[in-house]
């Protein structure tokens, strides 16, 4: 059986979860699902960040203990992923034991096969993004530093253990012109560009100056700095290291398991250049893709606090249901570009895409279904195809012929552009072919019965491309169709299939909110 392990960036435990998490988050649970669905044995990861002095200066501001705030941040997470049916195999915190563990045992095999050395760090660094810079990447204003974000720097100059990664940067230029390994490939030239190509700095990867994250074993004064600590969740979260590594075994180290990274933009650097460089160290295999995709962002730009411009993924969810959240967030996922998020924009995606095509089309062939033929699907007769079932058959198989090649390619958004087409090939042939008028003549018996039989097919075909994204709305279907929405249903003959009574999906939503 075919193989994938994938994930989302673990994140960060400082605050609530919002629709940038979401958006991640439910791009990796649509990849999997489709990927099941190809018949895929899938390990879906994802968990928390929780280390850091951020993290401790936050519970400090909220008079908590950091436990404590953790503990409730990560409920809010793990929350939000039940209410939009986020089905991970396994939910990661960098503070469980088995975690810290496999930190701990990494670090110790690094320092002894002296990939890490003693030094002293000196340099610029950002509390709130929790990053070093250097000189160069700094954005001076005024004659102060500050991060990419512009927060303002400090300076630092405090011992510290380093990775040896600037040996490896003609090795990851390597890596990185193999095929499909940074998706998308603009990427790539991006980080060949700004970073790479001036070369590597060894990575400091320890701090004495921060209390809140996982001691070293050999020197309890220095604490493992968030890069190494947040890329090894990927294989604690497997069992790396730990007494149970049968899932490690499974989906991480057999060479046919695909490995898929899934991020925003904003990480893919310190992704693409120090996880494949540490797992080089420890003689592991690099994962099969590592995927960037853009922000989601509303008409002000980036979401973020200082713009206010964050939108609260419970304001759409209990409006317009989950999985209308989902298709939406999906929709506007762009491998290349940013996606954007407006409120006119979901609720015309959602009255046009969902209401009109999905819920329209389902309601009313279960109407006809019920009106000319006692809510049977009626027999198909191939002799008595007209020109107008034929297209529409012909245009039900090229889009069913390209469907494994595009969730192989993770495009599922233009697979969404297909199945949208062929809703708009379904809706035209209902005007063309007008059952209502087939109904009225005794002699069309043949014709209403392929119309009915077609129609059935195709939506029924439709929605189970959809069910990897549609999950509380496929369960209706199911019950009131009476059949499963999984792929071996595909273009199934449904003749004398007997369906029950459907509800309407989706209700339409007036524009101004
Ligand atoms: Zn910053």
């Amino acid at each position: 059986m075919k193989k994938l392990f994938i994930t989302t960036p673990i994140y960060y435990a400082s605050g609530k979860p919002h629709t940038g998490h979401a958006y991640t988050t439910i791009l990796a649970d649509v990849i999997a699902r489709y990927k099941k669905a190809l018949g895929y044995d899938v390990f879906f990861l994802t968990g928390m960040d929780e280390h850091g002095q951020k993290i401790s200066d936050t519970a400090k501001k909220k008079g908590l203990q950091v436990q404590e705030m953790l503990d409730s941040v990560t409920k809010d997470f793990k929350q939000l992923w039940k209410d939009l049916d986020i089905n991970y195999s396994n939910f990661i915190r960098t503070t469980d034991k088995v975690h810290c563990d496999a930190v701990q045992k990494t670090f110790s095999e690094l320092l002894s096969k002296q990939y890490i050395y003693e030094g002293t760090w000196k340099g610029l660094y950002c509390v709130n993004c929790e990053e070093n810079y250097t000189r160069d990447q700094a954005v001076e204003k005024e004659g102060k530093l500050y991060c990419k974000v512009g927060h303002e720097l400090t300076e630092k100059n405090e011992p510290s253990y380093f990775l040896k990664v600037s040996k490896y940067a003609d090795w990851i230029q390597k890596q990185f012109k193999e095929k499909d390994f940074i998706m998308p490939q603009a990427r790539v030239n991006e980080l060949l560009g700004s970073f790479i190509d001036k070369g590597l700095e060894d990575l400091s990867v320890t701090r004495t100056s921060i209390n809140w994250g996982i001691q070293t074993k050999e020197d309890s004064k220095h604490v493992i700095y968030v890069w190494i600590d947040a890329l090894l969740s990927y294989l604690s979260g497997l069992g790396y290291l730990s007494s149970d590594d049968k899932n490690f075994k499974k989906y991480f180290v057999d060479k046919d398991s695909e490995v898929v990274h899934l991020m925003s933009k904003e990480i893919t650097r310190f992704h693409c250049i120090y996880w494949p460089i540490l797992l080089n160290m420890l003689e592991l295999r690099l994962p099969t893709h590592i995927i960037s995709h853009g922000w989601v962002v509303t008409k002000e730009g980036k979401m973020s606090k200082s713009l206010g411009n964050i939108i609260n993924p419970y304001d759409y969810i209990n409006t317009f249901g989950s999985d209308a959240f989902r298709y939406f967030i999906v929709r506007q996922v762009n491998l290349e570009k940013d996606g954007i998020f407006s409120h006119d924009l979901f609720v015309e995606t959602f009255n046009t895409q969902l209401a009109n095509n999905y819920g329209n089309m389902a309601t009313r062939i279960a109407g006809m279904l019920k009106k000319y033929f006692n809510n049977t699907v009626p027999t198909f007769n191939k002799n008595a195809l007209t020109e107008l079932d034929k297209k529409v058959i012909a245009a039900e198989k090229k889009l069913l012929s390209s469907v494994k090649d595009r969730i192989q390619h993770f495009k599922i958004n233009p697979l969404l552009d297909d199945i949208q087409d062929q809703y708009n090939v379904l809706n035209k042939y209902i005007d063309d072919a007008k059952p209502w008028v087939l109904a009225k003549d005794p002699d069309k018996k043949d014709q209403l019965s392929n119309c009915l039989n077609i129609l059935f097919t195709s939506a029924i075909n439709l929605m189970i491309l959809l069910s990897p994204i549609l999950v509380k709305t496929s369960k209706i279907i199911e019950k009131a169709f009476n059949l499963q929405l999984n792929p071996e249903n595909i273009s199934k003959d449904w003749s004398g299939h007997k369906i029950d009574v459907l509800s309407p999906l989706f209700a339409r939503v007036e524009k101004s909110k």
